[in-house]
């Protein structure tokens, strides 16, 4: 008891205290650094391209310029949309045709705007196969999509 007030022991002490702070400050910068990556996570999901969010985007042909764009339609929201190629209302929702001319499937549709869709009179057609485009166009059979290129 005595030789514990001695300022001999209580350097020892201190000595030992020491060692275990440091560890604490290392555990506290750890669980920031943890709370810091757990934030980017929740940003990255609630802010970043997320599948969900690419789901709800459709792609949207511009009448004007015949270029497409994506866009998520909101609730309200009326076609022809505004278009970022015409700056201008003529953004319509467009139908994708996988088929090639020669009767094949590709990767990379050919987009059209149904002409229904724009008020217009008659059947739709392909400008690359001339296959009739409707509205949820069909793909082609699975064999030829796997096959596609
Ligand atoms: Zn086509």
């Amino acid at each position: 008891m005595i030789a514990a007030c001695e300022p001999e022991a209580l350097q020892d002490m201190a000595k030992v205290a020491a060692p275990s702070q440091t560890k604490q400050r290392i555990m506290l910068a750890g669980s920031l650094a943890a709370l810091l990556i757990a934030g980017g996570l929740v940003w990255y999901s609630f802010g970043g391209e997320t599948p969900l969010r690419q789901a709800n985007e459709r792609v949207f042909m511009c009448a004007e310029t015949g270029k497409t764009f994506f866009h998520e339609l909101e609730s309200g929201e009326i076609e022809p949309i505004y278009s970022p190629h015409s700056k201008q209302n003529t953004g319509w929702i467009a139908e994708p045709c996988y088929w090639t001319n020669d009767g094949r499937a590709k990767k990379e549709p050919t987009w059209v705007i149904e002409r229904r869709r724009m008020g217009l009179e008659g059947k739709t057609y392909c400008p690359d196969c001339g296959r009739e485009v409707v509205g949820h166009n069909p793909r082609p059979p699975k064999e030829l999509m796997d096959a596609a290129e």
